[in-house]
């Protein structure tokens, strides 16, 4: 006679204190230093390498390179110099700090050396698996082996502008978002010295502006604007630049070419950025400038917010204790900004563009354009000491 069948019990889910939910810089930098306070912290990311799929420039201004000790031999050279251009790109307004103000991170070397220092600290990094979606404190993730599900007592939404976490967890959502693409290739050093060219054309670059970023080592080629006013589609934008982009005389670009791409949000800091259940950090939580639309700095930082109210809240056993981070406090450190984003989406016209220059070529104009390129202002949230988000 045959045994009777066992009634099928599914596995119980595996369990971990904290997953987080994407490996850029935001999520790396919570992971780790979650996993030094000594947390179980599960790290996922849909991507398979680190190195691929990289959706920044990777420009790191002065504050987050005096603030986290990056690591040298992945940073590009010091630029000190911008050159603004008007549409036309005739004469350009040359503003030249007498600091080294911007480095570009050799971005796939700086994730990976991030990732060995989370998984030294002790996170459990997954590469290759998505999350999929939660039900209670069940989070299903699909990865190489297929679909599996996990407990966890908080989830991190490190995953980008269009969070799936924020959806899920019912917190706010970004939903004012500029576009941004760029190609990036390796050039020859010039005898110029490392330069930040921005254009500032609504017919080619709408709402934002076109870059080049030539140090020396490379070069990074882009258009960033609002999606709905490129007439023939960023790809298309970024060609047209491209062709006629300042500053890269004598270079041939290559055949091939690295394209970066993604959505950038400038609404400022969302307000509802964690729950009982977890919360939000980085380009998830919305923290990016309005106006530089940098948010390498930002995401550093609010990641330091962060970890020690998710410490407080795992030590405590109190999902209270998240209540305290909250995005309102911190949109105030964006309200000017948040008032020339919103000026500049109103720019439409190469003509008002143009206009606008005769005032940026008086000296309160450049002083003004110094101190937003050139200033010192970010969110709160310092290191702690030692609390490097690459080293140490
Ligand atoms: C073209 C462009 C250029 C930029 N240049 C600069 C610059 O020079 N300087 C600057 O300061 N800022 C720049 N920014 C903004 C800056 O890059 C971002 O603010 C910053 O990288 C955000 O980091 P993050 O970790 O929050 O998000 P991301 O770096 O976007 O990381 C999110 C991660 O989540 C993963 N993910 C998403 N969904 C899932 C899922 N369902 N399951 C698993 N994983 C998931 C993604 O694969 C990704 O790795 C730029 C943005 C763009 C688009």
């Amino acid at each position: 006679m045959p045994a009777p069948a066992r009634p099928h019990r599914p596995a119980e889910p595996a369990g971990t204190d904290v997953l987080v939910v994407g490996a850029g810089l935001a999520g790396l930098h919570v992971a780790t230093l979650l996993a030094r306070q000594g947390h179980d912290v599960l790290l996922v990311d849909r991507r398979t390498t680190l190195a691929g799929a990289i959706r920044t420039t990777g420009i790191f201004v002065r504050k987050t390179l005096d603030d986290f000790p990056l690591p040298e031999e992945h940073l590009g050279p010091p630029i000190r110099r911008v050159l603004l251009y008007p549409p036309g790109m005739g004469r350009p307004v040359s503003l030249v700090s007498d600091r080294d103000e911007y480095r570009v991170g050799d971005m796939a070397r700086l994730y990976e050396a991030a990732a060995v220092v989370a998984v030294d600290a002790g996170v459990r990094l997954a590469l290759g698996t998505r999350y999929a979606g939660r039900q209670g404190d069940t989070f299903r993730l699909t990865g190489r082996d297929g679909p599996a599900e996990v407990r966890a007592r908080f989830v991190v939404g490190a995953d980008g502008a269009r969070s799936s976490v924020a959806r899920d967890l019912g917190l706010d959502r970004n939903r004012h978002l500029l576009i941004g693409a760029e190609e990036v290739f390796q050039v020859p050093p010039n005898d110029e010295p490392p330069t930040f060219h921005c254009v500032l054309d609504p017919s080619l670059a709408p709402g934002y502006l076109a870059w080049v970023v030539h140090d020396g080592q490379h070069a990074h080629v882009g258009v960033a604007g609002y999606a709905d006013r490129f007439p023939e589609g960023l790809r298309r934008a970024v060609e047209r630049f491209s062709a006629s982009a300042p500053g890269l005389a004598g270079v041939e670009r290559p055949e091939e070419v690295e394209r970066r791409g993604g959505p950038i949000p400038v609404g400022g800091v969302l307000r509802r950025i964690s729950c009982a259940e977890g919360l939000l950090v980085g380009d998830a939580a919305g923290a990016v400038s309005p106006l530089t639309a940098g948010g390498l700095d930002p995401c550093l930082r609010l990641s330091e917010l962060a970890a020690p109210v998710l410490d407080d809240a795992l030590r405590s056993g109190k999902p209270d204790a998240l209540t305290h981070y909250s995005g309102a406090g911190l949109r105030g450190s964006f309200r000017g900004r948040l008032s020339l984003r919103r000026a500049l989406s109103h720019v439409r016209t190469p003509v008002a563009t143009t206009a606008a220059f005769t005032l940026l070529r008086t000296p309160l104009g450049r002083a003004a354009a110094g101190r937003i390129l050139f200033g010192d202002r970010s969110l709160p949230g310092s290191p702690a000491p030692h609390a490097g988000a690459a080293r140490n």
